[in-house]
């Protein structure tokens, strides 16, 4: 029986995308967000006019099933969540970048055909 083989190319693209997947780290969904806010003591430079907020607070938060949830991160802890945000952003990347190489590599394989692949992808795909 045939199997599919990769070009040269592809496979470089493919070890290229494993290396960078291995040593990525820990990776976070969710988003950071800052928050000023108002606190509520009377008299309180945070009512002042122009009112000095506290802050800033940083908040992650990421939908679970819906649901939004919210935590407050530390500042020392601010920097290591946008890192592992961003390492999560570059996952995601990484795996949507493998999973069409593999996809262009079947798509080039013996016994691929393009009826099979006449469906469009799907659009309503969420990302969790
Ligand atoms: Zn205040």
């Amino acid at each position: 029986m045939d199997s599919v083989s990769p070009t040269r190319r592809q496979q470089a693209r493919s070890a290229r995308i494993s290396a960078e997947l291995a040593s990525l780290g820990l990776a976070l969904p969710g988003t950071l967000i800052e928050r000023h806010v108002r606190c509520g003591k009377p008299g309180c430079r945070c009512h002042a006019d122009p009112p000095a907020l506290h802050g800033p607070y940083w908040q992650w938060t990421r939908k679970v099933a819906g649901k939004t949830i919210t935590r407050l991160v530390p500042d020392e802890q601010v920097a290591d969540y946008r890192q592992w945000i961003a390492n999560d952003r570059r996952l995601r990347d990484l795996v949507a970048e493998l999973e069409a190489l593999t996809l262009a590599i079947a798509d080039a394989g013996p016994g691929s055909r393009r009826g099979l692949r006449s469906k469009p992808p799907s659009t309503s795909q969420s990302i969790p």
